[in-house]
């Protein structure tokens, strides 16, 4: 009772204000989001809509075909992918909040529109057998400190009620940051990159992989390609957001 005084007063004297654009953000608002971003800022984050590319989910551009122009020549070892919102500059911020400014409560905000996103399309996800959030390599991991993908899976999977997997793949050795190289090398630099300590767990499961951000799909993909190698069935992709541009 006390402390809830206590805060009632501080934010009354130093309102609390959105960590992108400073405004301050009204205490019942604040209260049921707790990601510390306003309703403009929320609203600024573009959602993916149909239709949709069978492969990789993008906006298709030209209805009359079932793929986009990316994946008419794209061959991917997942199934298929799904985000839910499109990078924006407002994404792009808060995920950079998300993984480097430690902003963490951002997790139930990307996990919010990924689960209004399956629930308004109809996805039904009931047939996955396990969760996989993409490795961070050991080093990395240290230096951030949490694994993004692993904050974003565990909130889905307490959500769909899906087990999770999430230290039996592994991130092998050591690649260069996937967003600081161009589209052509992503593809070669993260092949080896991951490997499986036992592969009886994947072996006839249907897997959804999570993920922060989609973009070539490179790194999905070859993770995508050591489940199957290790007896996986169905490999598919979950995200919070999809880059129009590819490179
Ligand atoms: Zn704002
Ligand atoms: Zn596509």
């Amino acid at each position: 009772m006390i402390k809830r005084l206590i805060h009632g007063l501080i934010d009354l004297i130093y309102p609390p204000v959105c960590i992108l654009c400073r405004t301050p953000i009204p205490s019942p608002f604040q209260t049921q989001n707790p990601d510390q971003l306003c309703l403009g800022c929320h609203n600024s984050i573009p959602k993916n809509r149909p239709p949709f590319c069978a492969q990789c989910s993008r906006p298709l551009q030209d209805p009359s075909r079932a793929l986009c122009k990316y994946c008419q020549r794209t061959d991917y070892y997942f199934d298929y992918s799904l985000s839910a919102c499109l990078y924006n500059p407002t994404m792009q911020n808060i995920i950079h909040l998300f993984k480097y400014g430690r902003k963490t409560a951002l997790r139930h905000t990307f996990t919010k529109l990924m689960i209004n996103f399956l629930n308004d399309y109809h996805f039904d996800l009931k047939d996955f057998d396990l969760i996989v959030p993409v490795p961070l390599h050991p080093w990395r991991l240290y230096k951030r400190g949490f694994n993004q993908s692993l904050l974003l899976a565990d909130l889905i999977s307490a959500h769909l009620g899906i087990p999770i997997s999430s230290n039996n793949l592994i991130r092998g050795h050591y690649t260069k940051n996937q967003a600081k190289i161009s589209k052509k090398e992503r593809w070669t630099n993260i092949q080896g990159a991951f490997k499986i300590k036992s592969s009886c767990e994947f072996v006839d499961k249907n897997i959804l992989i999570i993920d922060d951000l989609m973009t070539t799909g490179a790194t999905t993909s070859e993770i995508a390609r050591v489940l199957k190698g290790a007896g996986a069935q169905k490999v598919c992709v979950l995200t919070p957001a999809i880059t129009m541009k590819t490179d």
